[in-house]
């Protein structure tokens, strides 16, 4: 097993003693593949789920989940400059008009959904995720949240949460979100080098992080999350030893560590660190990986999970050692299967058995509202194997293991006899200690844990490496 510490300051340094980190085998493992935010991935979602397949989900949801509680996310897509790194669904303008037709279209869309939904049902969870929920004033965010206020009620202790661009962060937008309740926030950083800043053309002083913690804690923001992101142009591992020394003096409850993802012929302004040969080699990321992923656990965060890490007394961190964590499209979550009412463009609902999408740009989204439809796109009915497997991948992203005893128990699904052929699959992980395997049940081990989703591809029926390649971004 190679083992690796790598020292800031050499892009190729010497390696030393990082346990539990094996560059090897994520050289020889790690493929493109799903996230499992859903299970299957969105990339099986069909447009032969239409807007009435929709509106049949949302009442079959009332009954099924008899009076259960919501979660929603609202999209906000609209950003005052593109980031040239970006993979997300957004518009770049710098109209702040543009967000008022937008939030009309919004309540357009959730008044057509309220109309099915059983009211009754509290909403314990709401994100408002974009794009950039901050490119709207303080009058906007007021407006907006009036109109969910008015089709929605809370429980006591929900989560409020959103994500904010501390570029362009005001204390009067804090006041707005505050007045609304906003108990969590997450706020993009992924690098405070200002020649990597420069070359993803997002330029963001590190002081204007700072001072948006400050602002967003005094607010009674009791739960901060710091984006990073490794893998961008011009870093090296002394910027970015030295980017985490700067959010760790943050004192974050949470961080993600997302691997940049280069995908071009989605995304073409990223050509333009091929053109300027800026991008570090595979071998300089999975090194650049192994130092973030070192001086977080150094720190004393814990490994939740894929890019997802939280101090030991964070709720995330808590429900991981319970075995109560579970997933959905905003990544980790400590709250357990409320169906999630999404709105705005591009975004992802789900019922128990139903996923659903809504079109991506904003002329579709205001001609299916126009037409006092639903604005989706495609989505999925689940087959009951898909349940059954959705299970299993979401039990090894969230607890790393498949207890085979209580699985039969709680699901009865019979895992040893179920899925043979999946368990034999996993000869070679097994053989080189990235799980273990008894009739007790399965165990991805800490040596593993990197290569989680791998894991979890292995009962992912639809999955199929060979057509993925293009869809999916690399799993390290
Ligand atoms: S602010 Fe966020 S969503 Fe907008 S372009 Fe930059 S990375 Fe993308």
């Amino acid at each position: 097993m190679i083992s690796t510490t790598l020292s800031p300051g050499s892009a190729t340094g010497p390696a030393t003693s990082l346990p539990l980190l094996d560059l090897d085998l994520i050289r020889r493992y790690a493929i493109p593949g799903p996230r499992y935010t859903s299970y299957p991935a969105a990339t099986q979602f069909t447009p032969a789920f239409d807007s009435t397949a929709a509106e049949a989900a949302i009442l079959a949801d009332n009954h099924d989940a008899a009076a259960g509680p919501i979660s929603l996310y609202v999209h906000l897509p609209f950003c005052e400059s593109l980031c040239w790194y970006c993979g997300c669904n957004n518009f770049i303008t710098r109209n702040r008009e543009s967000a008022d037709a937008y939030i009309s279209d919004l309540e357009r869309e959730i008044i057509i959904t309220v109309a099915k939904l059983d009211r009754s049902r509290p909403v314990e969870q709401l994100h408002f995720g974009g794009g950039t929920p901050t490119f709207l004033t303080a009058d906007q965010l007021r407006r907006l949240a009036k109109i969910i206020r008015t089709h929605f009620t809370f429980t006591a202790n929900a989560e409020i949460s959103v994500e904010i661009d501390p570029r362009q962060l005001t204390q009067v937008q804090v006041d707005a979100l505050a007045e609304f309740g906003i108990n969590r926030a997450s706020l993009g950083v992924q690098d405070t080098n200002p020649e990597v800043q420069a070359a993803i053309h997002r330029v963001q002083p590190h002081s204007l992080n700072v001072a948006a913690a400050k602002m967003l804690r005094a607010a009674g923001v009791t739960s901060v999350n710091l984006d990073l992101i490794y893998g961008l142009p011009l870093q090296t591992l002394a910027s970015l030893g030295r980017t985490i020394e700067d959010v760790l003096a943050l004192r974050p409850e949470r961080l993600s560590l997302f691997s940049y993802a280069h995908v071009p012929w989605l995304k073409p302004a990223q050509r333009i660190f091929e053109d300027r040969h800026q991008l570090p080699t595979s071998e300089q990321k999975l090194e650049l990986f192994a130092l973030a992923r070192e001086r977080l656990l150094e720190a004393g965060y814990v490994d939740i999970g894929l890019d997802h890490f939280a101090r030991p007394d964070d709720e995330l961190a808590l429900a991981q050692k319970a075995g109560t964590l579970h997933r959905n499209f905003q990544g980790y979550s400590t709250r357990a299967g409320a169906s999630l009412y999404a709105f705005g463009v591009s975004s992802i609902s789900s019922t128990a058995n139903t996923y659903r999408q809504n079109v991506k740009t904003l002329e579709e989204y205001r001609s299916a509202l126009d037409a006092g439809h639903l604005p989706i796109e495609r989505g999925l009915t689940l087959t009951t194997e898909d349940l059954r497997r959705r299970t299993l991948v979401m039990r090894l992203m969230c607890d790393r293991r498949l207890d085979f005893a209580a699985l039969e128990r709680d699901t009865g699904i019979d895992v040893s006899a179920d899925y043979a052929r999946e368990l034999a699959s996993l000869s070679d992980l097994v053989a080189d200690g990235i799980v273990e395997l008894d009739e007790e049940g399965l165990r991805v081990t800490a040596l593993g844990a990197p290569l989680l989703r791998v894991v979890a591809m292995r009962f992912d029926e639809h999955f199929s490496p060979a057509a993925t390649g293009k869809r999916h971004a690399m799993s390290v």
